[in-house]
């Protein structure tokens, strides 16, 4: 049961396939576990459809207009990478449609140390867009604000701020202009997975990585 939901403008950008992908990203997993925010998503869908058939001049046909309403059909956000073959793990805590985008059970992974009680696991795939935190039981992170947009998913364990508690499956969407200062709650480790829209940077082995999805 999730509390904490991505604002309805940030809902509304996703149904438009407008968003940044690594925060798309985050979006469809808190829609995989939220049927709160799936209804919402539904609804901003038929306005657009309902908008759309206004839009359309009288005079086209009847099949014209299909042909437009299937390509939006067609018309979904697509992953960050897209491999042919590719290691799904069996990870209850990882949200569906982010596991072949990680590729790793979060005990598997490589987190780099960061702080004291702070490690991070940035996915190489995103550009640096999308990274998972890991935060140690009772942690205090220094009081900090956004550059950018923001888009922060609960995966394990749960911290508190400045807004509430957020658990498992809930999401921060925070504006820039936010201040706040999380602590992890105390018990298990806290494991968050964050979006930014800072733009993507091509680098090394990214740009073969990405090659599937940017059909280079
Ligand atoms: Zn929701």
């Amino acid at each position: 049961m999730t509390t904490h939901h991505p604002d309805l403008s940030t809902l509304m950008s996703y149904s438009a396939g407008s968003l940044p992908d690594a925060i798309a990203t985050v979006v469809a997993a808190h829609l995989s576990v939220c049927s709160h925010c799936r209804q919402q998503v539904q609804e901003a869908e038929q306005v657009g459809i309902s908008l759309l058939e206004e839009l359309v001049p009288a005079t086209m046909s009847d099949h014209a207009k299909d042909d437009i309403l299937a390509l939006l059909d067609e018309t979904e956000q697509v992953p960050i990478i897209s491999r042919e073959e590719q290691y799904v793990p069996n990870d209850a805590d990882i949200p569906a449609p982010f596991r072949p985008l990680l590729g790793y059970y979060l005990d598997e992974l490589h987190w780099r140390y960061m702080a004291p009680g702070l490690k991070q696991f940035v996915l190489p795939a995103s550009g640096s867009n999308l990274r998972l935190l890991k935060i140690a039981p009772g942690t205090c992170m220094p009081s900090h604000g956004h550059t950018g947009s923001e888009l922060t998913m609960v995966l394990r364990g749960s911290y508190s701020d400045e807004l509430g508690r957020f658990c498992a499956g809930d999401v921060a969407d925070l504006d820039p202009d936010v201040q706040h200062q999380p602590v992890a709650d105390t018990g298990e480790h806290c494991i968050c997975l964050i979006a930014t829209d800072a733009p993507l940077r091509f680098n090394g082995l990214v740009p073969r990585l990405l090659q599937p999805f940017f059909q280079l």
